[in-house]
């Protein structure tokens, strides 16, 4: 990819459904030690009460994603839950990189598989929960999936832990603010290295 040194850089967090991602993003982007910007990823699936297109996703019909799909235009698009398509859009993070600013990529494990051989240079995170009890806890008292969704949602869960190990960094969501911190901490260092650090 490019070797620019004054490029942002891109940051990829995953972690099981549940584990607090958009909880702890959100705190983020309001307190990073770097310019970071929230790439706003592609779905076909519906949103959730209070969701807004274009902040949380772009919430596009089947065709529509297919069609871009189809042109190119997404850095890696999975079919994740429920059938439901989820994709990273080629122009946001480009615009994000181009001002100077960091992308921040909430996405799945194969999403993250593929941006790494993309882009060596992407800073990779996990974000695992204290423990699997906890961790369904937060997925059932978030009351925003039906019952069966959060059964396959769960059946997800132990598949991805296993993917944990493939990340730069894993940071445990026990205390918010304390995770919080280890991700400014993270960052703050990544920016030292530099961003022709990641080649070796
Ligand atoms: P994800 O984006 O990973 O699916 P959410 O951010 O929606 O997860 O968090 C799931 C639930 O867990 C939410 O109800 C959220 O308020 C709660 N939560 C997130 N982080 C913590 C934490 N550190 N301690 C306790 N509850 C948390
Ligand atoms: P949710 O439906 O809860 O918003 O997201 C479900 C899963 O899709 C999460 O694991 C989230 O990280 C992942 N996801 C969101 N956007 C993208 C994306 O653009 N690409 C990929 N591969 N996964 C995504």
């Amino acid at each position: 990819m490019s070797h620019q040194v004054r490029e942002g850089r891109i940051v990829v967090i995953s972690g099981p459904s549940g584990v607090g991602k958009s909880t702890v993003r959100k705190e983020l982007l309001r307190s990073s030690p770097v310019p970071l910007v929230r790439s706003v990823s592609a779905t076909t699936r519906p949103p959730r009460p209070g969701e807004r297109h274009g902040v949380d996703y772009y919430f596009l019909a089947e065709d529509q994603f297919a069609q871009l799909r189809e042109k190119g235009e997404f850095l890696e698009c999975f079919q994740i839950f429920g059938g439901h398509w989820y994709g990273t859009l080629r122009q946001e993070v480009e615009r994000i990189l181009s001002a100077g600013n960091w992308a921040l990529l909430e996405i799945d494990v194969q999403g993250a598989r593929r941006i790494r051989q993309q882009n060596p240079n992407a800073v990779t995170i996990f974000i695992l929960p204290p423990d699997e009890e906890e961790l369904v806890r937060r997925l059932t008292g978030r009351g925003t999936e039906s019952p069966d969704r959060i059964a396959e949602r769960l059946a997800r869960m132990k598949a991805e832990l296993a993917f944990a190990g493939d990340y730069q960094y894993q940071v445990v969501n026990d205390d918010l603010s304390a995770a919080v911190n280890q991700l400014r901490q993270i960052l703050l260092e990544e920016s030292r290295k530099g961003s022709t650090a990641a080649t070796e």
